[in-house]
């Protein structure tokens, strides 16, 4: 779908896996996408890979002065923003809730809650100020939770609680903003082949064929399977759609029989 030329959007933690995969999609829809991410110059690598229209900008999501700093580049640069993805995350510390520490537990959540909440607060101050668009309102946000919104995973207490807590605030930016015109929903992914998940299974956390014997479908998600919901609750298409969570998950969450009871994996 070609959206208006001067649409544009953020994306962060775009350097690498479902970010990146969003920032291809959303650039593919023709938005303008401004690329964020910690490392600043891999994320600038990307925008020119993907074209002369497209930004990439060193941002911290944790840190209000870096946020401030990148949404002025941004409006700089076009002048707009219609659609933010906050994307951005870390995986959490490895080992028995025993074992953990707290200054670990403090920066998983740092990343995707005060990360999520001082992103969408610097946009939402630019969208609530700028004219209603032609059948987008003032603006789209999109969330990542995960199947940790709502189903324990033992020991990954900091991720859990930072993803339940991204549906909270999901449906709370969503309540206060709708009659603005700004649409706030999340999407919440089972296991993505991702570094993330890759880092999980070099730790020992995550064992890749045991993953896809507990899926449904009988696999993890592809990027691109995740960018493309995303991009859907960003678009008009969603037009209705406010403070809704899509599992994208292969059935993993709508699953709670043994695992015996799913037939074998035919590759
Ligand atoms: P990746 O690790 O592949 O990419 C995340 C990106 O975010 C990295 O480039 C990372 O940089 C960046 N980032 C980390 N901290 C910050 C920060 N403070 N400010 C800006 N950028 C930051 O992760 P995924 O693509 O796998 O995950 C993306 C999102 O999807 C996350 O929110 C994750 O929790 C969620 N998700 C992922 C699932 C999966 O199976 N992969 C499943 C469910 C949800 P750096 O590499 O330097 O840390």
């Amino acid at each position: 779908m070609q959206i208006q030329n001067e649409t544009v959007a953020i994306v962060t933690g775009a350097a690498d896996g479902i970010g990146w995969a969003t920032a291809q999609r959303l650039a593919a829809d023709g938005y303008h996408v401004a690329l964020l991410d910690l490392r600043g110059e891999a994320v600038s690598a990307r925008a020119v890979e993907l074209g002369s229209a497209h930004i990439g900008l060193a941002c911290d999501v944790t840190s209000e002065a870096s946020v401030t700093a990148a949404i002025a580049s941004v409006m700089v640069k076009f002048g707009r923003i219609d659609v933010l993805i906050n994307n951005a995350g870390i995986s959490d510390q490895t080992g028995s809730t025993l074992e953990q520490n707290v200054e670990a537990f403090d920066r998983v959540l740092a990343v995707h809650l005060r990360g999520t909440f001082l992103m969408s607060q610097s946009v939402a101050k630019v969208m609530l100020a700028a004219e209603p668009a032609q059948g987008r309102g003032r603006g789209s946000i999109v969330n990542l939770g995960s199947i940790a919104s709502t189903i324990g995973l033992p020991s990954r207490n900091a991720y859990s609680a930072a993803k339940a807590g991204v549906l909270g605030m999901t449906r709370a930016m969503a309540s206060e903003w709708a009659r603005a015109g700004i649409r706030v929903n999340a999407v919440a992914p089972g296991y993505v082949r991702t570094a993330l998940v890759a880092e999980l299974e070099r730790t020992g956390v995550v064992d890749a064929k045991r993953i896809a014997h507990r899926t449904p479908m009988g696999r993890m998600a592809e990027p691109a399977e995740i960018a493309e919901a995303i991009a859907f609750l960003a678009s008009p298409k969603a037009s209705y759609i406010t403070g809704a969570v899509l599992p994208v998950d292969g059935g993993w969450t709508a699953f709670g029989a043994p695992e015996s009871a799913l037939p074998d994996i035919i590759a």
